[in-house]
């Protein structure tokens, strides 16, 4: 028997009129890639996003079509989120720091028709052009006055576009499943791989980030995503926060320590999502300039896993929670978030950062399982690990045009192969041991390149550390440590040594360790380990 309710679609655009309508005066606060801090509410951002909407109508925009966007975190890209999806188009988000040919490869795959640019982004996008095979035009996000001299072709100014339009524009309603918003990965080997989220999936998703437990976001709270809005929808901030009616500060171009703190403070931010390598840089400048955090209660730390030491200097440093989230593009991207659960509240700290050390419970909407290499389920008892497999209504079920790829992604059942690998306790923790790709295979055993570097991290002189795989005669693979020093720092191989252990068994101690001045990193700032092992290839053990 069906159930008697109502069969309203999950429209994105509802959002955006949902936070008018509540909270129409809540601010949503900009740094702008022209320079200075851009202020308005809600009740605006809905009425330009409506403008926006019929403006793209005006250039012939349909439903499918898809609409391209490089850009900072701002307000103007808040309104290419709700205005492109609104009207049923698809907002391709692209990463400006892709490799060129993979930059032209997206445009090209994804057959985008508009892309929608910073001012920052135009020097790059004129070098391009040449690449793009059915772009018809260019919005600089911009005003007239500080519209610059360009070689792109059919551009126009986005303050113009919108300016002339009404702002009334009733939203169409359509099947919840039709995509929404496409999103690459950034494919560490071969081209990027398309993810196209639809209305369902992004609502869902949304819901579901709003049940993690300890977030408690609301009308009182601010949330600064640093996490770029061209990575996985920043997490799913720009769709979640309205929902809430949440004060949103975006950071625009400058993701420095000094300005984050600035804005932070300033701003009244209490909870602030990024990746590792961006609380680095913030944490570099607290301690330079002995500042504290005036409002700031949690960090949420994804993307590459959370080092220990940057949680506890959060936290008792500054009294800062830092949460760790374990996710991916395929994934919408959020599927565990590592908390402390009110039974362990009162368990010593070093205790606590055990428990948040681990990626995480899933949230709401995520279902996970480990399997060995023959595909049969092992158990959660904490010690077996396996590949990770997950599913939910949030998580790919094939990528983009893309056969091949999909034809590897999934198990017999449907389930979504990760490509990490992974843990999980009988309290439904997860821990990631490593990527598939990545882990040391000594001797039959496993060794974690991950685990090897969160404690190297950990010493004091050690900025950065990377551990790949080498070949060794006897043992088939030993792992090798890659270490950026500390500026100033002497640290050498036997110090780094006899600092790991006391911390790591025997036999997982690294059998050389080389220093270098930097590490390789990808589009989105992850380490680049197929670089590393590529730069390493000819090197043999002492
Ligand atoms: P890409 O664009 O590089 O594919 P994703 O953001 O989709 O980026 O990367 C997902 C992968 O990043 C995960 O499969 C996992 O290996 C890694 N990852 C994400 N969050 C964490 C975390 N908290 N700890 C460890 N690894 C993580």
């Amino acid at each position: 028997m069906r159930g008697l309710m109502m069969d309203r679609p999950l429209m994105i655009s509802q959002i955006i009129e949902y936070a008018a309508a509540s909270y129409p005066e809540q601010e949503i606060v900009s740094r702008t890639p022209e320079g200075g801090l851009h202020r308005y509410n809600y009740e605006d951002a809905a009425k330009r996003s409506r403008q926006l909407a019929n403006a793209l109508k005006s250039l012939g925009v349909q439903a499918g079509d898809r609409i391209a966007t490089v850009a900072w975190n701002t307000y103007r890209h808040l309104e290419l989120y709700y205005a492109v999806s609104g009207i049923g188009a698809i907002c391709h988000t692209i990463n400006p720091r892709l490799p060129v040919e993979q930059f032209g490869y997206i445009v090209n795959h994804a057959k985008d028709q508009y892309i929608f640019l910073d001012l920052t982004f135009v020097p790059l996008l004129e070098k391009l052009q040449g690449l793009f095979e059915g772009v018809k035009g260019y919005v600089v996000m911009t005003d007239r006055a500080h519209m610059p001299e360009t070689s792109l072709p059919n551009v126009m100014c986005y303050e113009e576009l919108v300016g002339e339009q009404s702002d009334e524009m009733a939203w169409p309603e359509f099947d919840e499943h039709t995509a929404s918003s496409l999103c690459y990965t950034s494919g560490t080997t071969g081209n990027p791989k398309g993810v196209l989220y639809s209305h369902r999936s992004t609502l869902l998703h949304a819901f579901s980030v709003l049940t993690i437990p300890g977030m408690n976001l609301g009308e009182e709270g601010a949330v600064l995503p640093v996490v770029p809005m061209f990575h996985v929808n920043a997490w799913g901030v720009p769709y979640f926060a309205p929902m809430v009616g949440a004060k949103i500060v975006f950071p625009g171009p400058k993701l420095d320590g000094e300005s984050l703190a600035e804005l932070i403070n300033n701003e009244g931010v209490t909870e602030a999502w990024g990746v590792p390598t961006v609380w680095l840089g913030l944490l570099g400048h607290m301690r330079k300039t002995e500042q504290k955090f005036t409002s700031l209660k949690r960090v949420l730390i994804g993307g590459s896993a959370a080092p220990r030491a940057m949680m506890r200097e959060f936290q008792e440093k500054y009294g800062v929670e830092g949460l760790q989230g374990w996710g991916m593009t395929e994934m919408s991207p959020i599927g565990t978030v590592s908390m402390i659960r009110p039974k362990d509240a009162d368990l010593p700290l070093d205790r606590q950062f055990d428990i948040k050390a681990k990626q995480g419970r899933a949230v709401f909407g995520v279902e996970m399982k480990i399997v060995n290499d023959d595909g049969q389920a092992l158990p959660r008892d904490g010690k077996s690990f396996g590949e990770l497999l997950v599913r939910g209504p949030a998580i790919i079920s094939g990528y983009y045009e893309n056969p091949e790829a999909s034809a590897k992604a999934f198990d017999s059942e449907g389930w979504f192969r990760t490509g990490d690998v992974s843990k999980i306790d009988p309290e439904g923790y997860m821990e990631i041991v490593d990527r598939t790709k990545d882990v040391i295979k000594s001797g039959g055993e496993w060794i974690s390149s991950i685990d090897l570097e969160n404690e190297a991290v950990g010493h004091p002189e050690i900025a950065e550390a990377a551990v790949i795989a080498v070949h060794h005669p006897k043992w088939d693979e030993r792992p090798l440590l890659v270490v950026v020093r500390e500026p100033d720092s002497q640290l050498g191989k036997q110090g780094v040594i006899d600092y790991l252990s006391q911390r790591v068994a025997k036999w997982w101690l690294p059998d050389d360790v080389v220093f270098v001045d930097e590490l390789p990193h990808g589009a989105t700032g992850k380490l680049q380990k197929a670089k590393l092992r590529e730069q390493f290839k000819d090197y043999s053990l002492p």
